[in-house]
């Protein structure tokens, strides 16, 4: 089946009872056991599983390419239940540009308990050299944020797997529209659901979808029941109507995105912009060999100051000065700020999510904003 199929009927159960089309919302958090104290309708309690995650689960798994998914409050918790099932003292291998809240996580939660480098994963040279005996995870992240930077990902993976290493890819930048990880060898795809697969900005959610039934992928099974870091039928419900519209969502942010890349680039108070799309990116080859497009995430840098950046920020009508991504309205955000102290983005830096507007109307909105400086 192709994807936009995938995303419509993957999800989605008529309800035997009703013959309702749309799978309902089981709020129930239990379920009657059988007089031998069996559980005839498959569900025991609603932290273990319910009917309108496993819908949700579903889909997920099957729109990566993936053997199965477990769904996640949020992406952090997404990310947080891959360290956990790590023995301690696993030594992992981190992207130097990601984002920034996981980083902050792996820092700030397991130091003492996991060890960690954050290098270029793309630099197969300082790649080998990172790799240690207790080395179990290369994590990449790609497109990453808010560099745009990629990683060739079967060759992390023809790296990591010469050693016994799993490859996780947090895939959030492209969903699965844009990129197929595990068709591409990954062990494990991870997802911010927050994102693009809700799409409007007013759901929290995470995924993480695997290659294969493995012990390892038993062990987050584990975090995710025990953890209990799960989403609610309400979230699962919206997710799976949200992820429906997908394909056909993330094609449009995509001619945006490039559309928007090319205005910017042409524009003489751009420096420079970052979008996988553009020949002029340093890994355009890497980008049309394993994307299928290129997402709807776009970075530049003005040819100005920090004070110049607030400037148009401050001038955009159309566009929302927020963090976040994957909505269907455009965000504009001045990265370095919102990453603290030790962030290494450039200071002239502005992120965007390019939403389903009219392009017009969006390059309308920044030509206006570029006079403010
Ligand atoms: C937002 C984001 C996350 C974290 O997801 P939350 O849903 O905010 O917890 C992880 N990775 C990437 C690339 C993200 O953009």
């Amino acid at each position: 089946m192709n994807i936009e199929t995938i995303a419509i009927h993957a999800g989605n159960h008529n309800d035997p009872t009703t013959k309702a089309v749309i799978q309902p919302i089981i709020m129930s958090t239990t379920f009657e056991r059988g007089e031998d104290g069996g559980y005839p309708g498959g569900y025991i309690y609603s932290r273990s599983s319910n009917p309108n995650r496993s819908a949700l689960e579903q889909v997920l798994a099957q729109l990566e390419g993936g053997i199965e998914a477990a769904a996640f409050s949020s992406g952090n918790a997404a990310g947080m239940a891959v360290f956990q099932s790590l023995p301690a003292g696993t030594h992992i291998i981190l992207p130097d540009d990601m984002y920034h809240g996981l980083r902050n996580q792996i820092k700030n939660l397991f130091a003492g308990i996991l060890e960690f480098d954050f290098i270029d994963v793309n630099d197969t040279e300082l790649l080998q050299q990172h790799i240690k005996p207790n080395t179990g995870v290369i994590w990449i992240e790609t497109p990453s944020n808010p560099l745009l930077k990629l990683t060739d990902i079967k060759k992390a993976v023809a790296i990591a797997h010469a050693k016994g290493i799993k490859v996780v890819c947090d895939n959030t930048f492209a969903t699965p529209v844009c990129q197929q990880p595990i068709a591409l060898g990954a062990d494990l795809v991870m997802h911010s659901a927050t994102k693009y697969f809700g799409g409007h900005s007013d759901l929290m959610g995470g995924a993480l979808i695997a290659a294969e039934k493995s012990d390892w992928w038993l062990k987050i099974r584990q975090v995710q029941e025990m953890g209990g870091a799960i989403p609610s039928p309400m979230d699962c419900y919206y997710l799976v109507r949200s992820i429906k519209t997908l394909p056909y969502r993330v094609r449009g942010h995509v001619n945006n995105a490039q559309l928007l890349a090319q205005f910017l680039e042409d524009h003489p108070k751009v420096e420079r912009v970052m979008y996988p799309g553009l020949p002029s990116h340093p890994q355009h080859d890497i980008a049309k060999a394993q994307m299928l497009s290129f997402g709807g995430m776009l970075s530049f840098c003005i040819k100005g100051s920090e004070d110049d950046t607030r400037k148009v920020v401050n001038s955009v009508k159309l566009f929302t000065q927020a963090t976040s991504l994957g909505g269907v309205e455009s965000l504009i955000e001045h990265r370095a700020s919102v990453e603290g102290l030790d962030t290494k983005t450039p200071r002239n830096l502005l992120r965007v999510s390019v939403g389903l507007e009219h392009i017009d109307d969006l390059i309308a909105d920044l030509k206006a904003a570029f006079n403010s400086f």
